[in-house]
């Protein structure tokens, strides 16, 4: 197959016979039109902008995905293609002796993972990083390679076997729509955007069946609880029972119909997510069983009663706020205390601790009901998270390997970055080091084994930025850090100051000549983001109020006893008050220690790279881009249907983002093929035959000549395909095809 010839794009033709190039260009290109290039590193030039065309060309023809070097592209359809992930197609790449010869897919990638688990002697785990932006098809992409290793991971033996393992991959498979229920929402770029990260490990055992899964969860976005942006929602759960509950289910959660929530933004919305039925189900088949999900569901709607509580001031400044507004969220914690912890504030001072108790303003009053919320919110995530785990975790004897799959957020950059963004982004740079690093070690490694002459290849090193947002002994990270140590009042601006002089010499830091806000700008390797310093180190330090704490470890509730149990280390994580000097774990802190075992574990696979990209940012089927980019893009032959000039730029900005153009280069340049003996001389033996016509004189071959056992057609496009390879690496070569 031409998708397995090393695409070398960089060389010139033989003297003299740029004419006879050109002409066999367009030979070849006539018959080898760009949506039919499986393989990114045969576009002629490699830039970015015929990249583009190309999977412009494909997408228009119904292909999804391109081969790109090491990397497969998957595009979004933003339509359902069933006939693209039926059972039957994920056994033909299962069953294919050679699956990358098949058409490009996310089956190739997981049928190569798991053959690379059981063709070793020495099994390796290996691991699968999909990446792109928010709405590219990230999750959907890790869905369907799980429910793919469900189908060809269960080749069971025994009745019972089977069983079991229907009953693990059942398992496996529902974490997912429970995961997304709690863990996604409605975003401006995304119906159904995951805000937080994922990473799960299927366990095999020797018989290469999956006996068990686990999965890590990072950074849940869990302010979305008590805050959306406009035009977004919270997460779906909320919207889902309060659309699916049932009327015996309305009047024990005190859910009445038709409610207005403020935390409840855009409820008119129907999505598919909100299915309250699938989420149930799974949860059932999870272990969670009615009475448990009951439960969860009452103090959701404890929530939301909590975001109706308001507060107002008093007249008499001693006093504490008012309260306005709902009058049930009581209905989980008890009235009084909850209503008097989030109004009057404990203070801890002076040598003995005294106790001293401080009315809340208005503005305090509401950060500490946004608080209890979002504590309760991420404690009940973990949780959930660990009951799956105990559901589909295996017996550690029980499996000798994993492939691991990682789902992550992709690059952010809004008008107003945060915390969140700068966490995102920084896991984005980690990835993208390990992705450079790795694949560039690796083959780099094996051309020096194997004595081939290589000059090394250069890339662009993302370790300075790495350096400015994480490095020792001063970085973005321990700025902010020190800031939440110190406990100090310190102000948006004097923050900027520190940063932009403390890491003046960082060539990624960029300068902030735009915005009035405090802020500093890094120079990341998709592209510079602005981060905005106001509330930064509140929010690094996400401090909890121990009264808060203990409020809901005095809660009856079942549930709440779970998530908060009363355990002494509470203290630890306590907020410092004006004497403490504990160390703060820091959200940056937690964020870079979740990283670093994430990268250790990936360290010890075999990592695959899926890109997933975004066509356009309507969500729109059948639309890439259309505007052409002054001359950059010239006449796509097919050319898809309309879309706006801001696509195309959006789309090269996601090529640019995950390095596209450069893996091509690094693939083509290198040697990223390996052909088998056999399946070269069966391909290449044409080139013999050519060489021997020509050596014996021209002539016009009759279509039958030496063709007995192939058909003119087979040689035909063998040739095509032959040619295509060598039209820039052999020149002399060209000399004797000319001929034909
Ligand atoms: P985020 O970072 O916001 O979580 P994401 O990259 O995980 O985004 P997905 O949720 O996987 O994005 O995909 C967004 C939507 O695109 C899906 O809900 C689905 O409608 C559609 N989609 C993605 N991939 C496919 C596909 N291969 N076939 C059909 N539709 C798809
Ligand atoms: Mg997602």
């Amino acid at each position: 197959m031409l998708q397995q010839v090393n695409g070398h794009s960089s060389g010139s033709g033989a003297q003299g016979g740029e004419s006879l190039r050109e002409d066999l260009q367009e030979f070849l290109s006539g018959e080898a039109p760009l949506h039919q290039l499986d393989d990114l590193t045969k576009v002629n030039p490699v830039t970015l902008e015929t990249v583009l065309r190309c999977l412009q060309a494909r997408y228009a023809a119904d292909t999804f995905y391109t081969n790109a070097g090491c990397t497969l592209v998957a595009l979004n359809p933003f339509k359902p293609v069933p006939q693209l992930y039926s059972p039957a197609l994920m056994r033909e790449y299962h069953a294919a002796p050679q699956p990358q010869k098949l058409k490009p897919h996310i089956f190739t990638v997981g049928e190569q993972t798991y053959r690379n688990v059981k063709s070793l002697i020495e099994p390796v785990n290996q691991s699968i990083i999909v990446s792109g932006e928010s709405g590219a098809g990230k999750t959907w992409t890790s869905r369907c390679l799980m429910k793919f290793y469900a189908v060809v991971a269960a080749s069971p033996t025994s009745q019972e076997s089977y069983k079991i393992a229907e009953r693990i991959e059942q398992r496996i498979l529902n974490s997912n729509p429970v995961m997304e229920a709690f863990g996604n929402a409605c975003t401006l770029r995304n119906n159904n955007s995951s805000r937080f990260g994922k990473f799960i490990q299927l366990q095999l055992n020797r018989a290469q069946q999956m006996t068990g899964a686990a999965v890590q969860t990072y950074l849940l976005e869990k302010t979305r609880v008590a805050c959306q942006a406009s035009s977004e929602r919270n997460f779906h759960i909320f919207y889902q029972i309060c659309k699916g509950a049932s009327m015996d289910e309305r009047l024990q959660w005190h859910l009445p119909e038709g409610a207005a929530f403020f935390w409840l933004p855009n409820p008119e919305r129907t999505l598919e997510e909100d299915c309250f039925e699938v989420t149930r189900e799974a949860m059932l088949h999870l272990g969670i069983d009615t009475p448990a999900q009951n439960n969860i569901f009452q103090v959701l709607a404890g929530l939301l009663h909590l975001g109706n509580v308001r507060f107002a001031h008093s007249e008499d400044e001693a006093q504490p706020c008012h309260l306005t507004g709902d009058a049930q969220c009581e209905n989980r914690l008890p009235e009084d205390p909850l209503l008097e912890t989030l109004r009057i504030r404990t203070i801890r001072a002076g040598r003995q601790q005294q106790v001293f108790q401080k009315p809340c303003s208005q503005a305090e009053c509401d950060t500490r009901r946004d608080c209890v919320a979002k504590l309760v919110y991420a404690r009940l995530f973990d949780w959930l998270v660990s009951v799956i785990n105990s559901s589909i975790c295996a017996d550690p004897a029980s499996w000798t390997t994993f492939i691991g799959l990682l789902d992550v957020y992709g690059f952010e950059s809004f008008p107003n970055n945060s915390l969140e963004q700068l966490c995102i982004n920084y896991a984005n740079e980690k990835l993208q080091q390990h992705f450079v690093a790795h694949y560039l070690r690796a083959q780099q490694e094996e051309y020096a084994v194997e004595g081939l002459e290589w000059s090394f290849v250069n890339y662009q090193d993302n370790q300075t930025c790495l350096d400015l947002i994480e490095g020792s002994p001063i970085s973005i990270c321990s700025l902010i850090n020190e800031e939440c140590r110190l406990n100090r009042p310190s102000s948006a601006a004097q923050l900027q100051t520190r940063i932009e002089s403390a890491l003046a010499g960082s060539p990624r830091l960029g300068h902030n000549k735009l915005s009035r806000e405090p802020s500093f700008v890094v120079l990341h390797y998709a592209g510079p983001v602005q981060y905005h310093t106001a509330g930064l180190v509140e929010k690094n330090k996400d401090p909890v109020p121990p009264e808060l704490t203990r409020l809901l470890q005095q809660s009856q509730d079942p549930l709440l006893k779970v998530l908060f149990p009363a355990d002494p280390e509470e203290k630890a994580q306590e907020e410092p008050s004006g004497q403490s000097r504990a160390p703060v774990l820091t959200v940056v802190s937690k964020f870079k220690a979740s990283l670093e075992q994430l990268l250790q574990v990936l360290h010890c696979t075999t990592p695959h790279y899926i890109r997933c990209i975004k066509p356009n940012s309507q969500g729109q089927a059948h639309s890439f881009l259309q505007e052409e980019q002054g001359d950059l893009l010239k006449v796509p032959r097919s050319r898809p249907p309309a879309a706006t000039p801001l696509d195309s730029l959006q789309v090269l900005s996601q090529l640019e983002a995950c390095g596209l153009v450069e893996t091509i280069h690094i693939s083509a340049a290198g040697f990223p093929i390996r052909i088998p003996h056999w399946n070269f001389v069966e391909r290449y033996e044409v080139l013999r035959r050519i060489c021997a016509r020509t050596s014996s004189g021209p002539h016009s071959p009759s279509p039958a000549e030496g063709h007995s056992e192939r058909s003119p057609c087979t040689e035909a496009a063998t040739l095509q395909a032959v040619l295509q390879d060598i039209l820039h690496t052999l020149p002399a070569l060209t000399q004797a095809a000319a001929t034909l």
